[in-house]
């Protein structure tokens, strides 16, 4: 592998790496360390935001916030979010870069994700200036209504390690263009985009405390975040274990606000008419994208019989070929997150075989020059029972559960068959049925002959056990806003 770093982003790993609390840069008592996945090396060491870090950064966000940030003309926080994207976009390959070493991902897709995210944060940056309330009619005499939408105060925003910087700024763009200071807590194995993202932040000229950095793992950094009573809401994109935690903690403490982005297990369903040649494009991607680390991953594919062995065959071939690799050399797979997850995702591979389901393809931690980091074969298993644990289980690791259907009203019965709800795609080319599925389908977005369609101007979020609050499009802004309702009297 002969890919040679930026010299900045070798700069930035050689830095004593601090985090941002009111804005200023600090060390933490105590330190962790993120590693690169494709070897188990160490990157660097990492500061550990305690409770009282936490404590700091609450104090510096409610006090940038009452007397500088929700009065900032709209206009003038637009164009910060524009500053910051545009320093994004200047130092793109730097954050590609920290991306796929922190999380593995190859070159490619992190450039992709990078982009997405600067897309989201000029969607968002134009929307600061468009944030209105409405006027409505009323059965007072001499009266006038009106709404009005203000930002909520603190938010702490914590993401997952899937897509670190994106899913960051699925929550800090609209979080920001709303009015509000927040507490950013990157997943422990992914903090670096977020620290570099810091860095640019503060050269856009934010007013200090406006975002601050908390880097540590969910207890103690993340509880005290859930936990704090000057916290005005959490978003959370991560597991729906972790999720369930994040609504108790806000139970507990001060009935903060929570929006949840959670696990899947999407049904991906194609019919016998289907065009064949885009369903084999679409499904290669929809079972193994991102090393199969996807909340929106097909991992159930349902075929129709008459060409079930086809797409399964299909399917093995495209599995066998793909490259696996270290990111940096731009591979189609990269490895997973960590040993952890690695060995969490084999326990599934192996419960599978156990569970009675035939194995058509990998199954493995790949060997050779790829065992020393934590890469995983695109494994598929076909079954025909529902209840099978791969196929309830939200895996999160390349790994597929194909079976065959008849029928649209048997598969949308196995296709609704699961506590999740994200999302869900049906591949045919007769419009009756596809909308019937669209409609029939409990999932938070459908996707129709084609998969992992993202835009910042389309609301995601899960139904279900997938989640709760839209992310994205309009929706965000109601996320991050709270509705006054205004009432004038004696105006006659
Ligand atoms: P996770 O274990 O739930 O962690 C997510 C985040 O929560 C991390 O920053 C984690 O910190 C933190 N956390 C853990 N325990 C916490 C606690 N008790 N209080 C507060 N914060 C806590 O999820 P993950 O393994 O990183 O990500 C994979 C999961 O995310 C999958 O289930 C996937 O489906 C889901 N996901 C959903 C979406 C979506 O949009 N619906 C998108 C991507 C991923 P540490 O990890 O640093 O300890
Ligand atoms: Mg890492």
């Amino acid at each position: 592998m002969n890919y040679t770093l930026q010299p900045k982003t070798q700069q930035f790993l050689e830095q004593t790496q601090k985090m941002l609390i009111g804005g200023e840069w600090c060390e933490g008592k105590e330190t962790f360390k993120t590693l690169n996945p494709a070897n188990g090396e160490v990157l660097v060491d990492i500061p550990l935001a305690s409770k009282s870090d936490v404590d700091d950064a609450v104090i510096a966000a409610r006090k940038v916030f009452h007397e500088v940030w929700a009065n900032f003309p709209p206009a003038q926080r637009s164009a910060l979010l524009w500053k910051l994207s545009d320093l994004m976009e200047r130092d793109k390959q730097i954050l590609v870069e920290l991306e796929t070493l922190d999380n593995g991902k190859p070159l490619g897709k992190a450039e992709y994700d990078v982009t997405g995210a600067i897309n989201h944060l000029r969607y968002y940056a134009g929307w600061a200036t468009k944030i209105e309330g409405s006027t409505i009619p009323v059965n007072f005499p001499n009266t006038f209504a009106y709404t009005k939408r203000e930002p909520l105060g603190v938010v702490g925003l914590i993401v997952p390690w899937n897509f670190p910087l994106m899913i960051a700024m699925w929550k800090l763009a609209p979080a920001l263009a709303c009015g509000n200071t927040v507490l950013l807590k990157p997943a422990e194995q992914t903090p670096l985009t977020a620290l570099y993202l810091g860095k640019l932040i503060q050269e856009a000229d934010f007013p200090a405390g406006v975002v601050n950095i908390l880097t540590g793992p969910g207890s103690p950094t993340g509880e005290a975040i859930t936990m704090h009573t000057d916290i005005d809401k959490v978003s959370f994109t991560g597991s729906t274990a972790v999720g369930r935690k994040i609504m108790e903690a806000a139970a507990k403490s001060n009935l903060k606000k929570v929006s949840l982005e959670l696990g899947g297990k999407s049904p991906n369903v194609v019919f016998a008419d289907a065009d064949m040649e885009n369903v084999m494009a679409g499904v290669h991607w929809s079972s193994f994208y991102n090393t199969g680390q996807e909340c929106t991953l097909g991992s159930r594919l349902y075929v129709q019989q008459p060409i079930y062995e086809q797409v399964v065959e299909n399917l093995s071939k495209s599995a066998e070929q793909l490259s696996i690799g270290a990111g940096l050399s731009n591979p189609d797979l990269g490895p997973m997150i960590s040993e952890a997850q690695m060995n969490r995702v084999m326990e599934y591979m192996r419960l599978g075989k156990e569970e009675g389901a035939e194995l058509i393809t990998g199954g493995k931690r790949c060997e050779g020059d790829l065992a020393n980091g934590y890469f995983l074969s695109p494994t598929i298993f076909t079954h025909q029972n529902n209840n099978l644990r791969i196929v309830k289980e939200e895996i999160f690791g390349p790994v597929v559960a194909v079976s065959s259907f008849k029928s649209i009203e048997d598969v949308i019965e196995k296709a609704n068959d699961t506590e999740y709800g994200l999302a869900a795609a049906v591949w045919t080319k007769d419009i009756q049925k596809a909308f019937k599925y669209v409609n029939a389908v409990q999932a938070g977005t459908v996707w129709v002959n084609g998969y992992d369609y993202f835009d910042a101007a389309v609301p995601f979020g899960g139904y279900k056990a997938s989640g709760m609050g839209k992310e994205m499009g309009k929706s965000a802004i109601e996320l991050y806003t709270q509705e006054k309702s205004v009432w004038i009297g004696g105006l006659g």
